[in-house]
């Protein structure tokens, strides 16, 4: 542990245990303690979202993982949680709940070489550890590999471990997708991907919402999203609802300074219309 300080909802720093791929977060997400796996130590992805948090971003992939560290790490920290006394040293009394083992590190977790190792091993780990199978394993994802069969197999593996994922998509066009995201894979590719992902595991559609220069999104940019939303419950892509959330602290992107959150009411009635013209569960968070 690099310090006995008491983690709360500000401390999302990735190296809050000291260690290479495991670190504690108090989720203000997920209502209690998510043991985070950061397979990107090299803060590398292949967007660069504008509103994005990790510092020293770099464009790129994962590098090689070290399988037998990982375990070791995440077997360490999994019994310090569920019989050591980390919880009541270093967690807020009203957040001692493990709620989930979480791929979400600085970068894209499925851009490493074989993902459905990783999920084998990490699996693997959690049922050794005692794991009660009620705790959800999470994949915060971009989406965008998830027409790789390793990732693809991966995604499956969650499944029967309680899996789900969050998958970002913040983009009904094109155009949208390459301002909020700098990716030019296109909305197509993106929604292919989202019925491969979430025909093989639970599946969250995370959308973050924000002001540009002090304004909302364009109205033809959210009805563009509600649209393709929209087709996609239509066409049977078994989605579980939708995370809108907006940005709760800066972003480390070149474009900070012209980006603010959006008041909840602002939010709060975008996830109605949501419901309205989609059907689906949606969580809005500010
Ligand atoms: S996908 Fe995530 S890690 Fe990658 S740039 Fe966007 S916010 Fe940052």
């Amino acid at each position: 542990m690099k310090s006995g300080r008491i983690l709360d909802r500000q401390d999302h720093a990735r190296d809050g245990a000291g260690m290479t791929y495991v670190y504690p977060v108090v989720s203000r997400r997920a209502g209690g303690v998510s043991i985070g796996i950061n397979l990107n130590p090299n803060h590398a992805c292949n967007f660069r979202c504008v509103y994005c948090q990790v510092p020293g971003l770099v464009y790129g992939k994962a590098p090689d993982i070290d399988l037998d560290l990982l375990e070791a790490e995440l077997s360490g920290f999994l019994d310090h949680v569920l019989h050591g006394d980390f919880m009541a040293r270093r967690v807020p009394a009203e957040a001692r709940r493990l709620c989930d083992v979480a791929f979400s590190g600085n970068g894209e977790p499925t851009s490493v070489a074989d993902f459905a190792a990783v999920v084998d091993l990490v699996v693997h780990t959690m049922d050794d550890a005692g794991v009660d199978p009620g705790v959800k394993l999470r994949l915060i994802t971009n989406g965008s590999l998830g027409n790789k069969d390793h990732v693809q197999r991966g995604i499956a593996r969650m499944a029967e471990r309680n899996g789900e994922v969050w998958f970002k998509f913040d983009a009904g066009t094109d155009a949208a997708l390459e301002k909020i995201n700098n990716y030019p894979g296109g909305v197509a590719r993106q929604r292919r991907n989202l019925r491969e992902v979430a025909n093989r595991c639970p599946t969250w559609l995370q959308t973050c919402v924000f002001a540009w220069h002090n304004a909302p999104p364009a109205e033809a940019d959210l009805a563009a999203w509600l649209a393709v939303v929209a087709e996609e419950v239509a066409l049977g892509t078994p989605l579980a609802g939708v995370y809108l959330y907006g940005i709760a602290r800066q972003s480390f992107q070149p474009e900070a300074s012209q980006l603010s959150a959006l008041p909840s009411p602002w939010l709060e009635a975008f996830a109605q219309r949501i419901r309205d013209e989609t059907g689906l569960v949606v969580e809005a968070r500010t």
